[in-house]
């Protein structure tokens, strides 16, 4: 039906219609006065949602720009670094690494399994020499729908003294708590299309005084996404290039409403989602693709065991207009997933649990009770 699309997919994620009219207004001059003071505003507002004092910068880009902006900004052609891998995301932050001439070595765990800290620590602690000069890792693995315990691995980070962490944050930010300073994260990557509530096109890096510190001595090649020209117009509240400035009003207006809502109750609401979407696939005897304790607060894969997962992705979106995500790479087929990361409340998750159901009955595949997926989520929503 025209209009009546519901994106439950981890980005593009669904925007409210006071970001899409602050957005549908004619663009200002990015030099102007009026501009600046969004500028200024949105920095605020930035700093407040990374939980630092210290600097958040704009690129115009996706994602992925923010990540790779993190590594040519703070590392030097051969440097060590150690990466995390247990899905997708992890395997792009390899790449991003190795196209750059970095020396990576992989800390790798199976796809729906977290990253086990204490492999990073013994690397770490092994590393007399100092020859590591960061830790590279996804807090929120998109792919597989696993949270990572950056809490813990910035900890053993901190512990070995020189190296720096830099993390993509991407489908955690504005979803469950990442206080940089407090964890000591030396770079955030993010994107506008996750948690932020708004269209894809604006990526930002959170930076560290350290980072800053190794950006001075870095060189691999960067122009674009060189940091430095960001951070000095940053401080004139400007931007080095022309921004996507219509993007910027839709940035303000969801950040304010970020705001109002407040971190805990973004992040309760987050958990909330998490708990009823896991305890509805449970119920109608769907097993979680996560292992137990570390489904991601934005997404939940689900592996329903002698279904295929794209038939019935596809007929919950023929069906009743909800966009479910599938399965990445050797997991399509296998894996669908449920995004309820950024502007989604209790009913959408209801009606997403409700539309699975009962395309599930239409496929005469429904291994339980009609309505038992939707009274779970909706006693743990209770
Ligand atoms: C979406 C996403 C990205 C960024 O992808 P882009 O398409 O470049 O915006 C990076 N990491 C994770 C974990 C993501 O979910």
């Amino acid at each position: 039906m025209q209009d009546k699309l519901t994106l439950m997919i981890p980005g593009p994620t669904p925007v409210p219609e006071t970001v899409l009219r602050a957005i549908g207004r004619h663009p200002i001059g990015h030099r102007s006065g009026e501009f600046q003071a969004i500028v200024r505003r949105t920095t605020d507002q930035l700093k407040w949602l990374h939980q630092t004092n210290g600097d958040v910068l704009v690129i115009t880009g996706s994602g992925t720009a923010a990540m790779e902006a993190g590594i040519i900004n703070t590392l030097s052609r051969g440097d060590k670094v150690l990466c995390g891998d247990n899905g997708k995301f992890g395997e792009r932050w390899v790449k991003v690494a190795q196209a750059f001439g970095l020396d990576v070595e992989v800390i790798k765990a199976e796809w729906g399994q977290p990253l086990d800290p204490d492999a990073f620590r013994t690397a770490l602690e092994a590393d007399s020499a100092k020859a590591i000069k960061a830790v590279i890792l996804t807090h929120s693995e998109t792919s597989t729908g696993v949270i990572n315990d950056l809490k813990t691995i910035s900890s053993h980070v901190k512990a070995h003294g020189t190296a720096l962490t830099l993390a993509d944050c991407v489908t955690s930010l504005g979803a469950t708590d990442v206080p940089m300073d407090a964890w000591g994260i030396d770079v955030i990557a993010s994107g506008s299309q996750k948690g932020y509530m708004m269209p894809p096109g604006l990526s930002f890096v959170a930076i560290s005084d350290r980072a800053w510190q190794a950006y001075e001595r870095s060189d691999l090649p960067k122009f674009y996404l060189d940091l430095g020209p960001y951070r000095k117009t940053a401080a004139k509240d400007s931007n080095p290039f022309t921004p996507s400035v219509n993007l910027y009003f839709g940035l303000e207006a969801a950040l304010e409403m970020m705001q109002a809502e407040g971190l805990e109750a973004i992040f309760t609401r987050h958990a909330r989602h998490r708990a009823a979407a896991q305890a509805a696939m449970k119920a109608i005897g769907m097993p979680l693709f996560a292992a137990e304790g570390y489904g991601s607060p934005a997404i939940t894969a689900v592996a329903p065991d002698g279904i295929d997962a794209e038939q019935l992705r596809k007929a919950v979106k023929t069906k009743f207009d909800i966009l479910l995500a599938g399965g990445q790479d050797h997991l399509k087929g296998k894996v669908f997933r449920i995004g309820h990361l950024g502007f989604v409340c209790d009913r959408d998750v209801i009606t997403a649990v409700a539309a699975i159901e009962a395309t599930l009955q239409s496929l005469g595949l429904h291994r339980g009770t009609m309505g038992s997926g939707v009274a779970a989520a909706t006693a743990a929503l209770a």
